[in-house]
C-alpha cells in the first residue's frame, strides 16, 4: 500500500486516478495546482506523485522540475500524466524530472499498473 499525491486540475480525472487507487487499498492526497502540490509535498512525502502536465499556472514541467531540484522532494519518483502526444514530449517529461509518462484519457484496465509499475514491491502491494 503507497500513498500517492496527485496534482491534476481536472475533477473528472482526479476522481478516476482517485477512485482506482483507493479501490485497491492505496492512500490518495490530491492538488489542484502546481503550488499546492509542491507544498503537499513537501508537508506529507508521498511515496509517488501523479502529476498532470497542463495545470493552471505554474505547468507540469516546473512542477517537476522544482520537485527534483529541492532536496527535501527530490526523491520521491514523479509520474506524467498528460494526454499530449507530440514527439518530443516524453524526452522533454523525462527531463524535467519525471520517472514516466502515463497518457490520457486514463485507462481504467491498466492505469494501476501503470502507477504501480514505479512503486518498489513493497508498496505496490494491493491494500487490505
Ligand atoms: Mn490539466
Amino acid at each position: 500500500m503507497a500513498h500517492i499525491l496527485i496534482i491534476e486540475d481536472n475533477e473528472n480525472n482526479l476522481y478516476l486516478s482517485t477512485f482506482i487507487l483507493e479501490k485497491h487499498g492505496h492512500r490518495v492526497s490530491a492538488a489542484r495546482d502546481g503550488e499546492e502540490g509542491i507544498r503537499l509535498a513537501e508537508e506529507l512525502r508521498p511515496d509517488l506523485i501523479l502529476l498532470d502536465i497542463q495545470l493552471p499556472g505554474m505547468d507540469g514541467y516546473a512542477v517537476a522540475a522544482r520537485l527534483h531540484n529541492s532536496a527535501s522532494t527530490s526523491s520521491i519518483p514523479i509520474i506524467a500524466v498528460t494526454s499530449y502526444a507530440m514527439a518530443g514530449d516524453r524526452e522533454r517529461i523525462l527531463a524535467a524530472g519525471c520517472q514516466g509518462y502515463i497518457e490520457k484519457p486514463i485507462n481504467p484496465e491498466t492505469f494501476l499498473e501503470q502507477v504501480l509499475a514505479h512503486l518498489p514491491s513493497d508498496l505496490s502491494a494491493t491494500g487490505k
